[in-house]
């Protein structure tokens, strides 16, 4: 597939659930891609990317932010509050904080950098131990923590189990973020970014399906 193969269908999803053309915002995920690749993306004007894990996002990015104006960059993955710092340098948005120690953390390093990214709340929606992210039956009171801590939460994101219907994933964080007054939803792969939208996604997470697949497990 392609990048604007990929954009077509976004926007036709957009227009089939009634919602505003340009409302999906494409999070172009190019972690262990090739940079050959992400080059071709970013020569197509593409600009937001997203990686999951710092330290190979640091490796990268810098150079090509000198190379490419406007680069808008997303941490997706697991982040360690010893990378914290880093990773607020980097991106202008976090989706991954996902426990009261990191919701500290960046409220004390925001403090100190007089600036914090867009943080997502990461919602372990289907409820697996081996996965990050707050139970949803601790969701609501989490948004509070982070609220109390003047964090800038826009809004949740879930990644749901490889072996459930993600639209129910989709809808139940839905739920979880409208109850709380939130409007961002970082949801939907490659495989399910159509009924992601239809459920509300604001950002959409898409790899493989943009650079092909992955060389090394990522
Ligand atoms: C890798 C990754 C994606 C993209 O996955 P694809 O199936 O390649 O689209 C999305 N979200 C997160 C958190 C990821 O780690």
């Amino acid at each position: 597939m392609s990048l604007e193969e990929i954009k077509t269908r976004i926007a036709r999803a957009e227009d089939a659930a009634g919602r505003p053309s340009g409302s999906v915002h494409l999070i172009a995920v190019s972690k262990v891609q090739p940079l050959e690749r992400i080059e071709a993306v970013l020569d197509q004007g593409h600009r937001c990317f997203g990686e999951n894990r710092v330290q190979e996002a640091a490796g990268k990015w810098p150079d090509l932010m000198t190379r490419y104006d406007g680069i808008d960059l997303h941490l997706i993955g697991p982040l360690q509050t010893n990378k914290a710092r880093q990773a607020m340098e980097l991106a202008s948005t976090i989706h991954s904080l996902d426990r009261p120690k990191l919701a500290t953390t960046l409220a004390r390093l925001a403090q100190e950098l007089g600036a914090c990214p867009d943080l997502f709340i990461q919602v372990n929606t289907g409820e697996e131990p081996q996965k990050a992210g707050i139970l949803p039956a601790d969701a609501d009171a989490f948004v509070q923590t982070c609220r109390g801590l003047d964090l800038p939460i826009m809004g949740l994101m879930c990644i749901p189990p490889v072996d459930e219907e993600p639209s129910l994933n989709f809808a139940l964080l839905g739920k979880i973020a409208k109850r709380n007054g939130l409007t961002g939803l970082s949801m939907g792969m490659s495989s399910d970014f159509e009924s992601a939208i239809a459920l509300g996604a604001t950002h959409v997470r898409v790899g493989s399906a943009i650079f092909g697949e992955r060389v090394k497990p990522g």
